[in-house]
């Protein structure tokens, strides 16, 4: 029976990293991987790299140069006639970024040293993993320590049935090899709006239906207007709040949908749906039943801060756990629990979480919400600047959204940052470091800004919280 110091069991963005740090650290390390990507590859990356962050960010990227090149660079001065797409092309680009990506995890297995088998794990008791391969034989491992890192899949529900081909899941809308006249988008989370977005630039008339009565509840409610304003108005999403989507049905290639609102029942016909509601923890045959890890009805598997679950030496990360799905939010897991084996005392700050939608413009968050402080009875102060008020964004003809800096009252501590904007991902993370670094407003305020950058709209919300911004008229006079 092979022996391993640590066997991961996952290869996305939470199993490799969590793979590559044990083994830095001078472990022993396997890391199992299961899928196999639609290049024929070992699905290395997971999620993010093969289904996820990666090509969706990759069609984002093309469709928002194709709207560029379509709409805004004629006030420039730039004309461009007769602008085509290719999607098949498109789609090919997206996928050679992939396999250029998954194909790099398994160079770095092998710069580490980190032993990759292609097959399923499932934990035993006693820390033995049990691995299942392709062609059906099964290898016992024995772990002085496992990881699980088994990550998630789309939520499904019973009123849209994936087919893969009208409807289709976040991994099936990756995959249109032309542009839908309609399109249908079932849910308004994070990925139904990056993805609505990608085929709405190319022209498809994109309808979204949310359960829910408000839009974005869990970012702050002032940049979730915006963001409702921009992607409704200047960018023609028709998004339907309190829209319950109850039922389908594939008549001649197309879906027809069924769902209600305040009104009652109605129906609407797309040419593709997208079901974006959501992911679930992948946790099917992932534990045997003595193996002493337990997970919630859900199938999250039950860690502590530290990632530990309720048998010692077996550690879980990552989409299976509790806390945001982000990839960055696995990774860091992943490290923090292979230093953790290694002995060292690595703790993580789950206050500090960046998250963003790649829509454009982005929109990006660290930290509490107003409404959150304000229902937690938090005295707070509150700096906003605008893009239109921030001399790059103008010479970028790039002007809609704000930075919204919020600091504690007494303290002036920053409590948290919310932008929608242009390159808000990137702006985010300085108020990331700074938060990481327990900073004040006023520290932000007294740091040199580069001049003309869209960071300088950071600095001047981070005066704006007492009253000092420069470049607009601020509310409060100090
Ligand atoms: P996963 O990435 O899901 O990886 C788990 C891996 O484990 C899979 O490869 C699976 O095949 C394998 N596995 C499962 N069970 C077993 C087993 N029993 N044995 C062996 N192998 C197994 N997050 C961001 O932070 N930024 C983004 O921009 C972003 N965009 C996204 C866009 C889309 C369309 C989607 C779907 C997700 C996006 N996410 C994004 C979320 C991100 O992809 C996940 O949070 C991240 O991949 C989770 O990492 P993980 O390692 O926990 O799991
Ligand atoms: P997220 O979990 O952020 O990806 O968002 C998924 C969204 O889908 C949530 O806002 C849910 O309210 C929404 N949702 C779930 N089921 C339905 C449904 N049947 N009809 C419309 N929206 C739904």
């Amino acid at each position: 029976m092979s022996k391993f110091d640590v066997v991961v069991i996952g290869s996305g963005p939470a199993g490799y990293v969590a793979a590559i740090r044990a083994a830095q650290l001078g472990m022993n390390v396997a890391c199992l991987e299961k899928g196999i990507n639609k290049l024929g590859k070992p699905n290395f990356g997971g999620t993010c790299l093969n289904v996820g962050c990666i090509p969706s960010k990759a069609l984002l990227d093309t469709t928002h140069k194709y709207v560029e090149a379509a709409h805004d660079f004629d006030v420039h001065g730039i004309s461009t006639k007769e602008l085509s797409i290719d999607v098949a092309q498109m789609i090919a680009r997206k996928d050679k970024i992939v396999s250029q990506l998954t194909g790099g995890i398994g160079q770095l297995f092998k710069a580490n040293g980190v032993t990759a088998i292609e097959g399923a794990g499932k934990v035993l008791a006693g820390k033995k993993v049990e691995v299942t391969k392709a062609d059906g034989s099964v290898e016992t491992l024995e772990a002085e320590n496992i990881v699980i890192a088994a990550g998630s899949l789309p939520v499904e529900i019973p009123p849209t049935p994936i087919d893969q081909d009208v409807i289709v899941d976040s991994t099936g809308a990756l995959e249109f090899l032309e542009v839908p006249k309609k399109l249908g988008v079932i849910g308004a989370g994070v990925i139904g709006l990056e993805l609505g977005s990608v085929w709405g630039r190319l022209g498809s008339e994109v309808v979204v239906l949310e359960a829910l009565e408000e839009f974005l509840p869990a970012i702050d409610q002032q940049i979730a207007k915006e963001a409702r304003k921009v992607f409704t108005k200047a960018q023609g999403m028709d998004i339907r709040l309190g829209a319950r989507v109850t039922g389908s049905e594939i008549k001649d290639g197309q879906v027809v949908v069924t769902y209600t609102d305040s009104e009652g029942d109605k129906q609407e016909t797309f040419d593709k749906l997208i079901v974006a509601v959501g992911r679930r923890p992948q946790s099917e045959n992932l534990l045997s039943g003595d193996c002493g890890v337990s997970m919630d009805e859900r199938g999250f598997i039950f860690v502590n801060d530290y990632c530990e679950t309720d048998v010692p030496g077996v550690y879980a990360v990552g989409d299976i756990v509790r806390g945001p799905m982000l990839a960055h939010k696995g990774s860091e897991e992943g490290v923090m629990v292979a230093e953790r084996i290694a002995g060292q005392k690595a703790a993580m700050n789950y206050d500090c979480i960046p998250n963003v939608i790649y829509t454009h413009p982005e929109v990006a968050a660290v930290g509490q919400t107003e409404e959150q402080l304000k229902a937690d009875g938090v005295d707070y102060k509150v700096g906003v600047f605008p893009f239109a008020a921030s001399g790059r964004a103008l010479a970028a003809n790039d002007t809609a959204g704000m930075v919204k800096m919020i600091a504690d009252a007494k303290t002036d501590r920053i409590l948290g940052c919310h932008i929608i904007g242009p390159s808000a991902a990137d702006l985010v993370q300085q108020v990331v470091i700074a938060m990481e670094f327990g900073s004040s407003a006023e520290d932000i305020g007294l740091t040199v800004f580069g001049h003309p950058t869209l960071s300088e709209a950071v600095h001047e919300a981070a005066l704006a919280v007492d009253g000092h911004a420069i470049h607009i008229a601020n509310k409060k006079k100090r």
